[in-house]
């Protein structure tokens, strides 16, 4: 599909889709193609003219892509990863690049808060148990979040809204983030605790990080086993912060009772030994997922796309 304003200067190409309001957005002043789906050999193609592009995680925007893109001002990722998109050619080829990192707070949260109740209450096991005729009602007993200690690393956007919502449940939360001060990490709702701390005290761990040297598996055997014996931890951030193989072996020793998984070492994840171990609980990186993150997600980038090609400085502009 493609809509043309008169006089409009610019076209912008959507290559995974965007919902009906942000494309209304931009439409007051560009030009659209809308390509769903399009094939990488079609993308390369259709790129003359095209001011900007808007992906979300499907289109790989490679060096290729840049270079053949002469008229490219921004490049723009309606969610937050941008793992798809070649920052170093963007910065050779002078394209900004802008994603929406607040749109997915909310839902990332939220879905960090249904992990660690399916966890403590064992849900998954109980739903599958009913299916197969099972009532496990004697072998399923849970715990109770009031009054258990949260340990939750990196006190950002996501970081935040989980300490607000554990702490509605009574929990004690304790968090580490060194790029923040310890007046900060306490007015987001957590004791600050540098990490070694937060390990030995958290009856469940929950990491809200990116990916960075840093961070690539961070929570290793050593990690794993400063915690205290049978805690819990969560993972919404990205797969390789935990160092898989030494989870499933913390996992079988009892070191930790359990976890809860988003995201993995690799994607989509296949033959998993921990997908299919019974302490585990996870999900297919869903956890941004609702109609109400992908929708600001698309509005917001629509508007962060026009901002760019108006010449004025976007909100989140990543490079
Ligand atoms: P954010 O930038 O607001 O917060 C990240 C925090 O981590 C920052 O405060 C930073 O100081 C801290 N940090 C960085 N390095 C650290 C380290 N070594 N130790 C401890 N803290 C460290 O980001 P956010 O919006 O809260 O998102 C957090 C992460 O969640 C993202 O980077 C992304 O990987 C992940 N995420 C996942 C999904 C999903 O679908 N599962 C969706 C959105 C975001």
């Amino acid at each position: 599909m493609s809509t043309q304003p008169k006089n409009s200067a610019w076209t912008v190409l959507i290559t995974d889709g965007l919902q009906e309001s942000a494309i209304a957005i931009l439409e007051k002043a560009s030009a659209v193609q809308n390509r769903p789906d399009i094939s990488p050999d079609d993308l390369m193609k259709a790129l003359t003219g095209v001011q900007a592009i808007i992906v979300r995680g499907r289109t790989k925007v490679t060096a290729d892509v840049f270079a053949a893109a002469p008229d490219l001002k921004v490049v723009g990722r309606a969610g937050v990863g941008v793992d798809n998109i070649d920052l170093k050619a963007a910065k050779a080829k002078n394209v900004v690049v802008v994603n929406a990192p607040q749109s997915t707070t909310i839902a990332v949260a939220e879905h960090t808060m249904a992990l660690l109740l399916s966890l403590a209450r064992q849900i998954p096991l109980a739903d599958s148990g009913l299916r197969r005729g099972e009532w496990l009602k004697k072998k399923l007993e849970g715990f109770e979040l009031s009054g258990k200690t949260l340990g939750i690393v990196g006190m950002g956007r996501i970081g935040s809204f989980v300490a607000a919502r554990a702490t509605g449940f009574g929990m004690i939360c304790v968090g580490y983030d060194p790029m923040l001060s310890n007046d900060e990490i306490a007015k987001r709702g957590a004791q600050p605790a540098d990490l070694n701390n937060v390990l030995r005290r958290a009856d469940v761990l929950t990491l809200h990080v990116p990916l960075t040297p840093e961070t690539r598996g961070m929570i290793n055997a050593e990690r794993l086993s400063q915690m205290k014996h049978g805690a819990y931890i969560i993972c919404t951030a990205r797969g390789n912060i935990i160092d898989e193989t030494a989870l499933l072996a913390a996992l079988e020793s009892g070191q930790i009772a359990g976890a809860a998984l988003d995201v993995f070492a690799t994607e989509p994840v296949t033959d998993s030994p921990l997908v299919k171990h019974p302490k585990v609980v996870c999900t297919p990186h869903i956890a941004a997922q609702t109609a109400e993150a992908q929708e600001r997600a698309a509005r917001d980038i629509a508007e962060e796309i026009l901002t760019v090609l108006r010449g004025d400085a976007p909100r989140w502009r990543v490079a």
